[in-house]
C-alpha cells in the first residue's frame, strides 16, 4: 500500500554522518503505515560542522524532530533548551523533539534500547553481578554507561582508543577508564562487554578486541548492526559467548522516539525486526 504525502504530513528523521546506511527510516515508516499515521521519516546527512545550524534551521518549522546518530550525539545535547535527566547525565542525546516556539527538547533513548536488547537476547544478564566493559567513549558509550549504572552496575570499565576521552567520560559519569592496550585486563572478569565504537562503520577497519580474555558466560554485545553478525560478534560466538546484536538495540531505542514524534507508541504487532533483517540481507 502506498502512502500519500500531504501538506499536513508530520516529518521526522535521523541526522548523522554517515547516515545513508541507517535502518531507522525502514522501522519508522513501517510503523507509520501500519498505524495509519500521516507521517514520514527520512535520513539526513549533515555536514561535519553543520549540526548546530541544521537544528537552528529546523526548530521553528513544522518538523516533529530528529533522532541523532554519530558523530553528533554530544553536540545534540548542547543545542537543546531542555533535556531529560538521563540525557543530561549521559551528556549526549539521540532524540531532539521540536516544540512550540522552536523549543528543542533532548532525550537519550539509547539506554532504553540497550536494556531492551539485553532483556530480549540475554535475559540471564544482571548488571549488578559484576564488571561491564564498554568499548568506546563517544555519544553511544555515554548512553550505555548511564544505562548500566541505572541498572545497578557498580563497575563500568570504559576502554577507548583515545584514553583522554575515556577519562572524560569516567569523570562525568563515574567508572574506570583504560587505554586500548589495557583491554585484555579489563575484560578478564567482565560479565558483559559492549562495543560502542564506530570502528568499521566508515573506515573499513575491523575492531581488534581481545575477546578471548573474557570468562565463559560473558555476554558480548555489538551496537553495530551492519552486518547483523559483525566480526566482533562472530568471534564471540566462536568462543561460545552469549551475544546480543545491535539491531535489537536499534528497535528498542526507536520505539520511544516514534512515540515522541507521532504522539502514540508504534503498533506492537508489526515484526519490524523481520523487515530490517530483509533490508540487511540477513
Ligand atoms: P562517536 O561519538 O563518533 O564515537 C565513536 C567511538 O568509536 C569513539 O570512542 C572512537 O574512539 C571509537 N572508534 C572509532 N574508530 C575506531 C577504531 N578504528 N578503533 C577503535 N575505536 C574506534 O559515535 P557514537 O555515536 O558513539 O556511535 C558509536 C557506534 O554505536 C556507531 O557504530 C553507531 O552506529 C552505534 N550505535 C548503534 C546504536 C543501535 O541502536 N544499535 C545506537 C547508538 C549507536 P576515539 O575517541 O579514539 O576517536
Amino acid at each position: 500500500m502506498s502512502r500519500t504525502i500531504s501538506g499536513a504530513t508530520r516529518v521526522a528523521g535521523v541526522a548523522g554522518r554517515p547516515v545513508a546506511h541507517s535502518l531507522s527510516p525502514i522501522l519508522h515508516n513501517a510503523w507509520l503505515e501500519a498505524a495509519g499515521i500521516d507521517g514520514v521519516y527520512v535520513a539526513l546527512e549533515v555536514g561535519e560542522d553543520g549540526f548546530a545550524a541544521f537544528v537552528e534551521g529546523l526548530r521553528r518549522t513544522s518538523w516533529a524532530g530528529v533522532n541523532v546518530t554519530l558523530p553528533f550525539k554530544e553536540a545534540a545535547l548542547t543545542v537543546a533548551d531542555e533535556a531529560h535527566p538521563r540525557a543530561q547525565r549521559a551528556r549526549a542525546a539521540n532524540l531532539l523533539v521540536f516544540g512550540d516556539g522552536g523549543r528543542v527538547r533532548a532525550d537519550n533513548t539509547d539506554g532504553l534500547g540497550l536494556a531492551t536488547a539485553f532483556a530480549e537476547q540475554a535475559p540471564q544478564f544482571d548488571a549488578r553481578s559484576g564488571p561491564v566493559v564498554v568499548l568506546g567513549a563517544g555519544g553511544a558509550a555515554r548512553g550505555a554507561v548511564a544505562a548500566l549504572q541505572d541498572a545497578g552496575c557498580r563497575d563500568v570499565r570504559i576502554v577507548n582508543r583515545t584514553l583522554a576521552r575515556a577519562e572524560a567520560l569516567a569523570a562525568d559519569l563515574g567508572g574506570g577508564a583504560a587505554a586500548w592496550g589495557d583491554a585484555e585486563t579489563a575484560l578478564q572478569s567482565a560479565v558483559a562487554v559492549i562495543n560502542a565504537t564506530s570502528a568499521g562503520v566508515a573506515d573499513g577497519l575491523t575492531l581488534d578486541a581481545p575477546l578471548a580474555a573474557t570468562p565463559a558466560g560473558c555476554v558480548v554485545m555489538d551496537m553495530v548492526y551492519m552486518p547483523l553478525v559483525t566480526p566482533f560478534l562472530a568471534l564471540a560466538k566462536a568462543l561460545g559467548r552469549p551475544t546480543v546484536d545491535g539491531l535489537a538495540m536499534l528497535i528498542g531505542q526507536a520505539r520511544p522516539s516514534f512515540e515522541a514524534f507521532y504522539g502514540q507508541p508504534p503498533p506492537a504487532n508489526l515484526d519490524v525486526r523481520a523487515l530490517a533483517l530483509k533490508a540487511l540481507g540477513a
